[in-house]
C-alpha cells in the first residue's frame, strides 16, 4: 500500500476537545464487527469524528481516559446487550454523549465476523442523525 494515499487522522490526544470522540466494543460477532465497521466509516467520512482505543480505557490509561473525558461528544457503539462499551465507559467514571446497541436495531448476533455492508451503511447513517441533534460540548 502506497503510505502516501493512508489518510492520516487528528491526534486525539492533543485534539480531543475539538472531536468527536467514538469507541466501539469490536467484539467477535457480527454485531460487534458492524459496530467496528461503523466507527471506522464515521472517522473516515464525518468531519471531527475520531475513533479511539477503548481496550486502552478499560486497560485503565489514564491518557486514553482524559480522551473520552475531554471530547467534545462522546459516541459508545455496542455490538450486543451485553453493552461492553458502555461498562467500560461507566467504570472509567464517564458518561457518553450518545451509546447504540447494533443488536437492538435489528440486526441478529450471529457467530460470524462477517456482515452486510448495509447494515452497516443504515447504522452509521442513524448516528448522524441523531447526533445531528446533540449538542457540541
Ligand atoms: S457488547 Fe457484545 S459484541 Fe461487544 S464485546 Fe461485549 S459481548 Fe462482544
Amino acid at each position: 500500500m502506497n503510505e502516501k494515499k493512508w489518510q492520516l487522522l487528528p491526534a486525539c490526544g492533543k485534539e480531543a476537545e475539538n472531536l468527536d470522540i467514538i469507541l466501539a466494543c469490536d467484539g467477535a460477532s457480527s454485531v460487534g464487527q458492524i459496530g467496528h465497521e461503523v466507527a471506522v466509516k464515521l472517522t473516515k467520512e464525518e468531519d471531527r469524528a475520531r475513533m479511539c482505543c477503548i481496550t486502552a480505557i478499560g486497560a485503565g490509561s489514564r491518557a486514553h481516559t482524559d480522551i473520552a473525558r475531554k471530547a467534545r461528544r462522546l459516541i459508545v457503539i455496542n455490538g450486543c446487550q451485553m453493552e461492553c462499551a458502555s461498562k467500560i465507559v461507566r467504570n472509567a467514571g464517564i458518561e457518553p454523549t450518545y451509546e447504540i446497541t447494533v443488536a437492538k436495531e435489528g440486526v441478529d448476533k450471529l457467530s460470524t465476523l462477517d456482515f452486510d455492508d448495509q447494515e452497516v451503511e443504515r447504522i452509521a447513517a442513524k448516528i448522524v442523525k441523531d447526533l445531528n441533534k446533540k449538542p457540541v460540548r
